[in-house]
């Protein structure tokens, strides 16, 4: 008998006064009992509408009747045959748009929490002792990977795992991508990362870090280090800017960099030999995760007042749900359907906060989204010592200028065949954010699952 409970199984976490002064995660993750009793609720339907809705089509069912079973083992092998990052993937997926939004618990009450079992299976697994992974027999092909986000570490992954020599180039000095510089501790823990990274090294990934490729090694170098086949899976880190009157005094960030002080370089560490300033007053432009979680990291910098500056309405807000409700619960306010018009400049070229209008929802505009449109008269100050830009990302453009015969869109995405990953250049694969523009982990991850495959059979090693 199903558990027929309209809600959710409550999963514990950190009050909202307490952790928005700390870096630790925020949910805390059900214990076995509570998975077993949300479990519960999976009703096993046969057409198994929520498998449809994950972008890599885990067997949802399946697993969570072994979740319910208490065999946790079985339910691991079952969601690790489809996804290789399920310990990220449950904690930062948008389930609530994917396999959650298709649930049919969801029609009546609380869809099941596919994502938080998911998540508690793979911390389940990663708390097991568990045996080095067994290197497989080399096949005598090398591949080279460029960018260790979550698409060029599950291509390197796929392809490991099939016996192929694998590097995986990356420009900074950490591998994660936006997993370790973008998305915030408390949301993410960087051991979780840093352990999935030890496993793809443990199966003979090779992860060179400080490698810029376009700058200290080009493409065409790699063809003629050996590698047969390029995966490009560099990301979309390049910030855009407003373009307003005073973007450049100090004080003013973009988020990427905001966001890499304080997550990868450690910034409010008393120890960390990275600055950060802690101001009093930070103004966030942006309504995407992004902009949540800059916002969370400058209210746990000790800021007194943050808020959102939002173009459109909060029924329009790109971020997910549960980012949105946690940053109201610990205290962001929203400037909805507010748009900045310059920055203001205060004493010794600071910025002291943003000039702004009001703005209404106008006619849908090419993405269907209600256009916002300025209200006459309606400029307003709003005071900020620190202001935070978080209005989008592009691909850098350093790969395309140093690669002949690598088509891109006019934004910077590069052209690749969505099935495969394939380019216009021989033996080169894109895919992940450096093709769709800033997207999902989940996404990134399927696009380097496919091309691992359709890399395999280029090369023709294992079919
Ligand atoms: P990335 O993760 O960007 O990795 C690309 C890597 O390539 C980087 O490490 C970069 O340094 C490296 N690189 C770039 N150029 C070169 C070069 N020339 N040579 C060598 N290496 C290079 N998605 C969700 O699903 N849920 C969320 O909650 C969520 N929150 C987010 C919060 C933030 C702050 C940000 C920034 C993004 C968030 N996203 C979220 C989006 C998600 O993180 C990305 O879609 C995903 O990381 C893309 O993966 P990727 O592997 O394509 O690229
Ligand atoms: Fe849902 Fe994401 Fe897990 Fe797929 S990977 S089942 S969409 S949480
Ligand atoms: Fe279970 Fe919901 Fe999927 Fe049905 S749609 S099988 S209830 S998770």
């Amino acid at each position: 008998m199903p558990n027929m409970s309209l809600t959710k199984v409550p999963v514990p976490e950190q009050e909202p006064q307490v952790r928005n002064h700390n870096f630790k995660e925020v949910c805390l993750g059900y214990t076995a009992e509570q998975a077993m009793e949300e479990a519960g609720r999976c009703l096993h339907c046969k057409n198994q509408p929520c498998v449809a809705g994950c972008p890599v089509n885990i067997h949802i069912p399946d697993f969570i009747a072994k979740v319910a079973e208490g065999d946790f083992k079985a339910a691991y092998e079952i969601i690790s045959d489809t996804n290789a990052l399920p310990s990220v993937s449950g904690r930062v997926c948008p389930q609530e748009s994917q396999c959650e939004a298709r649930c049919v618990r969801g029609i009546k009450g609380e869809p099941v929490a596919i994502g938080r079992l998911e998540r508690f299976v793979a911390d389940w697994h990663m708390a097991q002792k568990q045996a080095p992974a067994q290197k497989p027999e080399p096949n005598g092909h090398k591949v080279a990977v460029i960018g260790s986000g979550p698409s060029g570490l599950t291509c390197a992954g796929e392809l490991a795992k099939k016996g192929y020599s694998v590097t995986v180039f990356e420009a900074l000095h950490v591998a994660g991508g936006v997993l370790v510089y973008g998305i915030p501790e408390f949301r993410l823990p960087k051991t979780i990362v840093q352990k999935e990274i030890e496993g793809l090294k443990e199966l003979g990934v090779d992860v060179e870090c400080n490698m810029v490729i376009g700058k200290t090694l080009s493409i065409d170098e790699l063809f003629e280090r050996g590698y047969e086949a390029v995966y490009i899976g560099s990301g979309a880190g390049l910030p855009r800017f407003m373009g307003i009157p005073g973007e450049n005094l100090k004080g003013v960030y973009s988020a990427n960099e905001f966001l890499t002080r304080v997550n990868l370089m450690k910034a409010y560490r008393s120890d960390s030999a990275t600055p950060i300033q802690h101001a009093r007053k930070v103004a966030v432009v942006g309504g995407g995760n992004v902009a949540m979680d800059a916002a969370r990291c400058a209210r746990r910098l000790g800021a007194e007042e943050v808020s959102i500056v939002y173009r459109r309405s909060a029924a329009e807000l790109p971020a997910r749900a549960e980012e949105v409700e946690h940053a109201h619960e610990e205290g962001i306010a929203f400037h909805f359907l507010t748009n900045p018009t310059a920055v203001l400049e205060g004493e010794q070229g600071w910025a002291r906060g943003l000039k702004c209008v009001r703005m209404e929802l106008g006619e849908p505009d090419a993405s269907g989204r209600r256009r916002p449109v300025e209200v006459e008269g309606s400029e307003f100050e709003l005071e900020a010592d620190c202001i935070i830009i978080a209005i989008g990302t592009s691909p850098n453009p350093l790969i395309k200028d140093t690669t002949q015969g690598l088509e891109t869109q006019r934004w910077g995405g590069i052209i690749a065949d969505e099935d495969t990953g394939h380019t216009s250049r021989e033996h080169v694969y894109a895919g992940g954010d450096a093709v769709t523009g800033a997207a999902t982990v989940i996404l990134a991850m399927g696009a380097g699952k496919a091309a691992a495959k359709a890399i395999d059979q280029e090369l023709g090693a294992t079919s």
